[in-house]
């Protein structure tokens, strides 16, 4: 029932100034100051006058729906516009019951799971007074230095795409609904390919490298209908991103038709001028909007500057007049102008945090998120056994991960806490070792003797939340502190041992799968993660999740890719001998768990692996289908993973590539019969003119377990 605002007519009644308060977004604190103190830091050198505050058109972040609400209701009583304000926010993967990062969520390769991680998130959120959430993080990353892999789904272009339209449909539905919000898909553009993973650091790739990997998968969430797009704080091209005509013309408006809004990153405007193309605020206005920035997040160069750069003419006011437009017609699909409290409703939400139905949510996607990298005879554990958990992730809440902040609100059972319920307090013990960070050693000898007297260890290692994410960059990706230490005296005891880690990222962890024998990556599992593993554990789940990045061999392999190119020396059976290969020196050149990796407690045979025909023209299809059978005597899930290598290309073309996957349930010694479709589509690239095209030719189509393990047929295109 939205009231029919003609927003064409709204727009003739503002004036410039109204108009440009709409493209002004400023945290909430600014609306709320009078009764909350005074504005500090960052937020106070913003210079933003009083009456300015009240013009401006977007929120970011709001504690909950009566801060909402209070904020909403001062506003259209002091506003000369009355155009609602919109809320928007950073949830990630959940409001208050938290899923598993999404770089775990990746690790499920079952986008159901996105779906509804989106549904669940989009509706504590809604009713919590958020209108739009940044997300998805669809930016490729292929440098797990860069603290951001864990807002990724990893390091194909393919599943990028197909998991960001998951959480696009998640978040928006139909956007009727007061349960659903507005997604604003990020960062544009190839944010992860920051160099030396290095937070804010320059991004230069060829326009190739940008077209064929980095930009689909935006193009994939703008189709799924995300409503906004955030550009990122990088240069590309040695154009900083926020001010691109490049991207944000070229290609996001004329070339991927996308109609709605554009917002900057935090303080990406403004940062123009650090980046020394702007001489001042002023400039950076001219420039941003010009290129195509609709929305200014947390600085003030629009709202202080573009008057009078509309006076002076150089900017035109149909510039300003086609964003406010946008945002006017955002508000509009969000119902807001007929209800400017849409959604918030602080008793009902709290009816849904952590209610039942989300947790079993939660646990249901976390469950299926942790993937099981080794396993010598050590997993399921039986529950008799003595158990002496030991490290610093044993016995800790900080199982959520980054972007998670509300969900820190609520109480979280910690691993250790889960298996006392499971198997009762007399077969648990626990000594913590040492911490995540720090050099301290002295907590060895209690945790050595606490494990000696159990019949399984169990070594909960890894990162702390803020560890990675925003500003969680590291140059160095082994287990933090002294906690390698504390494995390797813990290891040399000779019990059966698991190693649990929980991580943002890939970790360096070559040393220690030498040593241990049986090691599970559990990233950041969110709210039910202590649960979720607890159930691993003991094999009432068995472990389905396949890794989405590489896990390097070493750091200075980075960085290590799945479908990287060949090179005309590259080493194979034949050249390992030769020093002039491509190689290092010292470590292999493969990582230490490829792409695609995944253990379970079951094992699946792969059989008759067929094309319908090793031919096709332009028009046709051939069907790749093979058999896998569960021979183990466990039901479990497969992941069967479709590649496609290109033999021969105009440019040179990846050693492989993802096209499809599909997960199977299989009960013991059940077999099924898989099969993947290949099209024209499906071989297109940018060839040497950078046009995405297919070129006749041979092809191996690869199917496996992994993206290190699969079975090759060739077909010629026609
Ligand atoms: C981050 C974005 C986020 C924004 C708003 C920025 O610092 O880079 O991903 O959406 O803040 O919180």
């Amino acid at each position: 029932m939205n009231k029919e605002v003609d927003i064409n007519e709204l727009l003739k009644e503002l004036s410039l100034s109204e108009k440009i308060g709409q493209l002004q977004q400023l945290a909430s604190q600014f609306y709320i100051k009078d009764s909350e103190g005074e504005l500090t830091g960052p937020l106070k050198d913003l210079g933003i006058s009083e009456e300015k505050i009240w013009v401006s058109g977007s929120v970011l972040g709001v504690k909950d729906a009566e801060e909402a609400r209070r904020i909403q209701d001062k506003y259209l009583d002091k506003s000369s516009t009355k155009i609602p304000l919109l809320f928007m926010a950073d949830i990630i993967h959940g409001y208050r019951t938290i899923f598993p990062i999404p770089l775990a969520i990746g690790c499920t390769w079952n986008l159901d799971n996105a779906v509804l991680c989106g549904q669940v998130s989009a509706k504590e959120a809604a009713l919590s007074g958020v209108h739009v959430t940044f997300s998805p993080m669809v930016d490729l990353v292929r440098d797990p230095r860069w603290g951001r892999v864990m807002e990724s789904t990893g390091e194909d272009t393919y599943l990028n795409s197909v998991f960001g339209k998951a959480f696009v449909e998640g978040y928006q539905g139909d956007l009727s609904s007061n349960y659903n919000i507005a997604s604003c898909v990020k960062h544009f553009a190839a944010y992860g390919a920051v160099e030396a993973g290095r937070e804010y650091n320059t991004v230069d790739l060829s326009d190739r490298q940008l077209k064929e990997y980095y930009l689909p998968s935006y193009k994939a969430s703008i189709d799924e209908g995300a409503k906004m797009v955030m550009t990122s704080f990088n240069t590309i091209h040695g154009v900083p991103a926020s001010g691109s005509k490049y991207l944000m013309q070229d290609i996001l408006r004329d070339n991927f038709q996308f109609d709605g809004v554009v917002i900057s990153d935090w303080g990406a405007v403004g940062e123009l001028q650090v980046h020394g193309v702007a001489a001042d605020d002023e400039e950076v206005a001219e420039k941003a909007i010009s290129a195509g920035v609709d929305v200014e997040m947390m600085t003030s160069c629009y709202i202080n500057n573009l008057e009078n750069l509309v006076k002076e003419g150089r900017v035109q006011e149909e510039l300003i007049d086609e964003a406010v437009l946008r945002i006017l017609q955002l508000k509009k699909d969000l119902g807001l102008f007929s209800d400017p409290y849409r959604g918030m409703d602080g008793d009902k939400a709290k009816q849904m945090f952590m209610c039942n139905e989300h947790k079993e949510a939660v646990r249901k996607v976390a469950r299926e998120s942790i993937v099981l990298l080794k396993n010598d005879n050590v997993l399921p554990l039986s529950k008799d056994k003595k158990i002496a958990v030991i490290g610093p992730k044993g016995d800790s809440t900080d199982l959520l991960g980054g972007w998670s902040w509300q969900g820190r609100k609520e109480k979280i059972t910690t691993l250790k806490e889960n298996l006392i319920n499971e198997i009762g307090n007399n077969l648990i013990s626990y000594a913590k070792g040492c911490d995540v960070n720090g050099h301290d050693e002295s907590g060895f000898e209690e945790a050595v003797n606490v494990a000696k007297e159990a019949d399984v260890v169990i070594l909960a290692l890894g990162e702390s939340s803020e560890m990675s994410g925003e500003g969680g960059s590291r140059a160095y990706i082994g287990l933090p502190g002294v906690q390698e230490r504390l494995a390797e005296e813990i290891l040399r005891l000779n019990k059966p041992t698991v190693v649990l880690l929980f991580s943002g990222r890939p970790l360096e962890i070559t040393n220690l799968s030498k040593k241990a024998p049986a090691i599970i990556e559990a990233w950041f599992p969110g709210t039910e993660g202590g649960s979720a593993i607890t159930e691993v554990l003991y094999g009432d789940f068995n472990p389905s999740g396949r890794l989405t990045t590489s896990f390097p061999y070493a750091t200075g392999q980075i960085p290590v890719y799945y479908n990287s190119y060949n090179t005309g020396r590259p080493k194979t059976a034949n050249t390992a001998e030769t020093r002039y290969v491509s190689q290092f020196i010292d470590i292999p050149n493969e990582p230490l768990y490829p792409f695609g990796y995944g253990l379970s407690y079951t094992q699946f045979q792969y059989k008759d692996f067929t094309l319908s025909s090793d031919k096709m023209t332009k028009d046709d299809k051939i069907t790749a289908s093979v058999t896998v059978k569960n021979i183990g005597d466990r039901k479990g899930t497969e992941t069967v993973q479709f590649y496609i290598r290109d033999l021969v290309g105009s440019t040179v073309r990846p050693v492989k590539e993802l096209k499809g996957f599909k997960r199977i349930e299989l009960e013991p010694q059940e077999e099924s019969k898989v099969e993947f479709v290949i099209t024209e589509e499906m071989l297109r690239y940018y060839n040497i003119d950078c046009e995405l095209v297919s070129e006749p030719g041979d092809f191996h189509a690869m199917v496996g377990c992994n993206s290190a393990d699969t079975y090759t047929k060739k077909f010629t295109l026609l």
